[in-house]
């Protein structure tokens, strides 16, 4: 049987190390990849090409599915993002960031079980990329919110929803102060309920939705919403369930899909070998599944759930002292140790 092609990016910062690790897993527990290596962000700026090279795009378009290490993007001035390039460019325009609890990991909520999964627009929006300076002190950003892009990821999110036993979406916006752009977003969120009305719809102000974040978030089941909020909102999820090292993500299209953590390339901790590798793995968990391999999927998952319960081998940022190296072997060995995997 031909082993099954995925796309890597390696990314900067943390990227290569993360990824190795994930990679290492993946492989030590039977994942029989042919792993094609595809420069992006600071390695393709380095090499004379842009951040993210037509290249890049071109093959994972062929190859339709990609695990992607974080790249690096300046804030201000400096080369533009190369996951905005990406996902516009391969119209991956869900944003899926699931977030929860893992038994072990301390968090201000690490008692209420939180299972949240974030969907984020994630081609429009304030990340349509339209600014300019009509004049030298003042810089102008364009929002765009269309019907199109709402709508498709409504329908995407209660599809998703239904496939995954969820019971409720909340999409979550500012349509009282952005009364078109927003007003447009929950007007296409409600028709897509009207279609689904076996899960519960709701909406609330993404003001309020931080509150409630902090203060009571297991009352929250799916949240849908654009994607800045969606950026936003996803940071602070990962935050209630034990920080940025355990966020994972897909960026899901009609025809392809990436999957990445929601961290950045973390430039502090890069080289030192102590990076959380988890974040990347769950994100890889979740491109076993949409690959259809879900026994792998499970035996991984619950090797990462022993590993955090055990408590003896936990990465830096989660008051352990591991190496990134070695909790990958742990999660390995906890993995073998549930028997062979097909
Ligand atoms: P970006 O702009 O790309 O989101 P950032 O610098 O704002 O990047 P991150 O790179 O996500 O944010 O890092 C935020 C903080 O979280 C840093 O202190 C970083 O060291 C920490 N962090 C992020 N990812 C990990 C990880 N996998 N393991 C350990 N710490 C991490």
């Amino acid at each position: 049987m031909s082993k099954t092609r995925v796309a890597v990016i390696p990314g900067d910062g943390i990227g290569p190390e993360i990824t190795q690790a994930t990679i290492d897993i993946l492989e030590a527990t039977g994942f029989e990849a042919e792993w094609i290596y595809l420069d992006a962000g600071l390695s393709a700026i380095e090499k004379g090409k842009s951040s993210m090279p037509q290249e890049t795009v071109e093959a994972i378009r062929e190859i339709k599915v990609a695990l992607k290490g974080p790249t690096t993007t300046p804030s201000g001035g400096g080369h533009t993002s190369a996951n905005v390039a990406l996902r516009k460019a391969l119209d991956l325009f869900a944003n899926v960031r699931p977030a929860k609890t893992l038994p072990g990991v301390q968090g201000p909520f690490a008692d209420k079980h939180l299972d949240l999964i974030i969907v984020r627009e994630n081609t429009e929006d304030l990340y349509a990329g339209i600014e300019y300076k009509p004049h030298p002190d003042v810089a102008q950003s364009i929002k765009v919110i269309t019907r199109q892009g709402s709508s498709r990821l409504f329908d995407y999110t209660f599809k998703m929803a239904r496939e995954q036993g969820r019971k409720r979406v909340t999409v979550v916006h500012k349509a009282n102060i952005m009364k078109l752009s927003d007003g447009l977003f929950l007007e296409e969120f409600y028709k897509a309920a009207a279609k689904n009305t076996d899960i519960k719809a709701d909406d609330i102000i993404v003001d309020n939705c931080c509150m409630q974040l902090v203060t009571k978030p297991e009352q929250f089941d799916v949240l849908v919403t654009e994607n800045l909020y969606g950026d936003i909102i996803s940071d602070l999820c990962a935050g209630l369930v034990g920080g940025l090292g355990l966020a994972p993500g897909a960026n899901i299209g009609y025809d392809c899909a990436v999957f990445e953590a929601v961290h950045g390339s973390a430039p502090d901790i890069a080289g030192k070998g102590v990076a959380n590798p988890t974040a990347m793995l769950l994100s890889a968990v979740m491109m076993l599944r949409h690959l259809g391999r879900h026994e792998q999927a499970d035996r991984i998952t619950n090797s990462v759930l022993r590993v955090c319960s055990d408590g003896n081998c936990l990465t830096v940022d989660l008051g352990g002292h591991a190496s990134t190296e070695e909790y990958a072997r742990e999660v390995v060995s906890i993995s073998r140790g549930q028997g062979a995997v097909a």
